[in-house]
Order: structure tokens, then sequence, then C-alpha cells
């Protein structure tokens, strides 16, 4: 029996608290792995030092996110700490159907709307080497101050109830690490021989 190529992308979705260096785990993946496409999600927070509009947010105010809602025009988005975060249903319908898979960097409220209405996507969590570790990373950051950097916690220990709803759990110890270990996974998911 042949393999068959792959004809539609796979959909993924990367959770994990915040602080925990998701963002330099996915510019690794996407620097090893081809045909893979990072979503550029849209939010209504402030964009930080050294984040640039189109590249890491669109970063859109109120009214336009609350006109994509009302527009349809998104996948998923939520409510994080204050502010909306959401993905572009277009980008990343025109992606998967080329055959290129599609990563999301998206929270626990999203990651369950993306498993209700699309049953093949990939969820996987990423968590930090323990929680005092995490709480250093965020202090370390120094771009928020320490209301939000309590309410990035208080999220973080609400998001580790909801791991159960994930196919795969990742320790983000070293980076080059838990980028092999997702690398795997996806590896894995293109060898299947059934769907979900
Ligand atoms: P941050 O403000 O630290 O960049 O992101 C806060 C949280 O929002 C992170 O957990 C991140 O994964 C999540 N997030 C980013 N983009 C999206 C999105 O499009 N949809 C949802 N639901 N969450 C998002």
């Amino acid at each position: 029996m042949m393999r068959k190529k792959k004809t539609r992308g796979q959909l993924i979705v990367l959770s994990g608290p915040s602080g925990v260096g998701k963002s330099t785990v996915i510019s690794e993946l996407l620097s090893e792995r081809e045909n893979l496409h990072f979503s550029v999600s849209f939010t209504t927070r402030a964009p930080r030092v050294g984040e640039a509009d189109g590249v890491n947010y669109n970063f859109v105010s109120r009214g336009e996110f609350e006109r994509m809602i009302e527009n349809q025009e998104l996948l998923e988005y939520a409510q994080y700490v204050g502010n909306y975060y959401g993905t572009s249903l277009k980008v990343i319908q025109d992606h998967l159907a080329a055959g290129t898979d599609v990563l999301l960097d998206i929270e626990v409220q999203g990651a369950a709307k993306v498993r209700a209405k699309c049953p093949g996507a990939v969820l996987i969590f990423i968590i930090p080497p323990s929680f005092e570790e995490l709480s250093r990373r965020l202090h370390g950051r120094a771009t928020d101050d320490e209301d939000v950097i309590a309410g990035r916690l208080k999220k973080a220990k609400e998001e580790y109830n909801e791991i159960p709803n994930y196919d795969y759990l990742v320790v983000n110890d070293k980076v080059s690490s838990a980028a092999a270990e997702i690398i795997a996974i996806l590896t894995a998911e293109d060898c299947r021989t059934k769907n979900r």
C-alpha cells in the first residue's frame, strides 16, 4: 500500500502560558520545517518593544476587531487579560487548501473552538519546566508591569487545567529540544493511517 500524498495542510495549535517561550520555539520550528506557515493573529493589545505590525500580530483597534467578529472573518477569537485576540479564517483556509501546514499560537479558549470546528487539528500544549521558572521568565521580560504579570500567572494556573484537551504535551526546558519534539509530532501526524 502506498502512502497518500498530502493534499491539504495540517492545522496545528500551540498553546501554553504566557512567558513559556512559545515565540522562540515557533521561530525555530519555522526555520527547521518546510511548508509551515505561522498564522499572524489580530489583537487589540498594544505592541511590545521589538514587535512589528503584520509580523508578530496585526495590531487593530477594538472597533476594527468587533467589525471582524460581526463579519465572521475569524476562525476563533477570545478575550485574554483585557484584550481581544483572533485568527483570520481566510488566510488559514487558503494555506491549508494549498497544502501548507498552518501553525496557530493561541490560548485555551481559542484552542477549544478550533477543536470543535476542525476535529483534525493537532493540539500541542507547551509548559515550562516549573511554575517558578515561568514567574522568573515573565519578570525577566520586563516589558509588562507587575499587575499584568500577576494576571498572566493566575491565567497560567487556570490554563494548566485544560491540558487534558490537548493531544500532546511538550516541556520547554531547552528551545531546540522542544522544537525537535514538535517536529517529531508533526512527522508522526504525516505518517498517520487514520484520521482522528
Ligand atoms: P501575548 O499578549 O503574550 O502575545 O498573548 C497572550 C495570549 O494570547 C497567548 O496565550 C497567545 O497564545 C494568545 N493568542 C495569540 N493570538 C491568539 C489568537 O488569535 N486567538 C486566541 N484565542 N489566542 C491568541
